[in-house]
């Protein structure tokens, strides 16, 4: 007989999954339950191609069927934009669904994946969800350090995660460091080089991940439709690596991982160029505006990290602090991102906005700083 004070039996969680904190997202409310303009999650601020959504209506046809399986004309459509073949694409929920299986094919229990200090917060989420031991090098002024990482590889090393652009700090390394990065890595190890941003970056700055995805067997590169193709809402990711990683990645993904509306606005986004390029356009000329203004803080002690992506950190060492204009900017009714669960109590990440939205941030900054003591 069961007493009061036994515990009943219960399903008992692997040890690695108990130590998992779940992925905070940015939020979309104020503590009040307020809705505010949202600049915490990095979603494109001319919302989506007006194509694409015109092609999510015509699909919304008929939800009964299954969608293809293996994303085929979304694939093609991927490998004529960027010249790969599509058998060496795969699809993923998300590119959030490809880090982990990533991780998952290529780790397990008595492994490290490695990654920097400040990188994406799903790395170690994946690292743990498959039992591996996650593995953290020191990062470089809030960057990417490469002979930090290639000093924390181990024998046990089966996966390094490379956010390019990174996400929070926007940091960015060029061909010459990308390429030095997995000269020095042992061809087993498998170098997944995550380009969220990717299509934020300049043209002339390539970091050359598709190349080496290309031409060599350890390198994969994600990329998403959730940021510049602003699809956050339909899951959409995808990876081009070698042959054999595609295959792994394809035996153990969702068998109808995107959706039949995700498949056909996926498609047609990809066929409004214009409207990529005029969301990294409005990027380019925004992002630079808002840190010219936020570098006229200097003296507050407010510094922009240098920013490749749709976002720019912020690091407060003067008398406002990160956490009082994270607070302040909530009253002026937008949402950023405050970071003190990532190890940066001191930075506040901004997603660029509208102009009007970023003068009004400026502005709002500059009245906080001015007004601190
Ligand atoms: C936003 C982001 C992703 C994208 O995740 P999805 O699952 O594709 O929405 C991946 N990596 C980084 C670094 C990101 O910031």
């Amino acid at each position: 007989m069961a007493s009061a004070t036994d515990t009943p039996a219960r399903p008992t969680p692997k040890d690695w999954i108990l130590g998992i904190h779940a992925y905070v997202p940015g939020k979309s409310t104020g503590a009040d339950g307020q809705v505010l303009t949202k600049l915490s999650a990095n979603e494109n601020p001319l919302g989506t191609s007006p194509l694409a959504l015109a092609a999510r209506g015509e699909a919304a046809g008929d939800p009964s069927r299954y969608p293809d399986p293996d994303s085929t004309a979304l694939r093609q459509a991927l490998g004529r934009l960027h010249g790969l073949p599509a058998d060496r694409i795969v699809m993923g929920t998300g590119s959030d669904e490809l880090l982990n299986l990533a991780a998952q094919a290529f780790a397990g229990p008595g492994d490290e994946v490695l990654y920097v200090r400040f990188g994406f917060s799903v790395y170690d989420i994946a690292a743990r969800r498959c039992g591996a031991t996650p593995v953290v090098a020191p990062d470089r002024d809030y960057g990417t350090d490469v002979d930090a990482l290639l000093a924390h590889v181990t024998d046990r090393t089966r996966v390094v995660f490379l956010a390019n652009p990174n996400n929070p700090t926007g940091s960015y390394i060029g061909r010459s460091e990308v390429a030095r990065l997995h000269a020095g890595l042992r061809p087993d190890i498998l170098l997944v080089i995550d380009q969220a941003y990717g299509e934020y970056v300049e043209a002339g700055e390539d970091d050359g991940a598709f190349e080496l995805a290309a031409t060599t067997h350890n390198v994969l590169v994600t990329r998403t439709f959730s940021k510049i193709y602003g699809l956050a809402g339909e899951r959409i990711g995808w990876a081009t690596g070698d042959a054999a990683l595609v295959d792994m990645l394809n035996r153990i993904r969702g068998p109808f991982n995107i959706a039949l509306t995700g498949q056909a606005t996926a498609l047609a986004a990809l066929e409004d160029q214009a409207f990529v390029s005029a969301s990294r356009e409005h990027n380019l000329a925004e992002r630079a505006r808002f840190e010219a203004a936020v570098n006229a803080l200097g003296n507050h002690g407010l510094r922009p990290l240098p920013s490749k992506a749709n976002f720019v950190l912020i690091e407060f060492t003067g008398a406002l602090t990160a956490e009082a204009a994270y607070n302040g900017l909530m009253q002026h009714g937008y949402i950023t991102r405050w970071l003190p669960g990532q190890g940066l109590p001191q930075c506040l990440r901004i997603t660029i906005g509208t102009a009007a939205q970023m003068d009004d941030i400026a502005a709002a900054l500059r009245q906080m700083a001015e007004a601190a003591r």
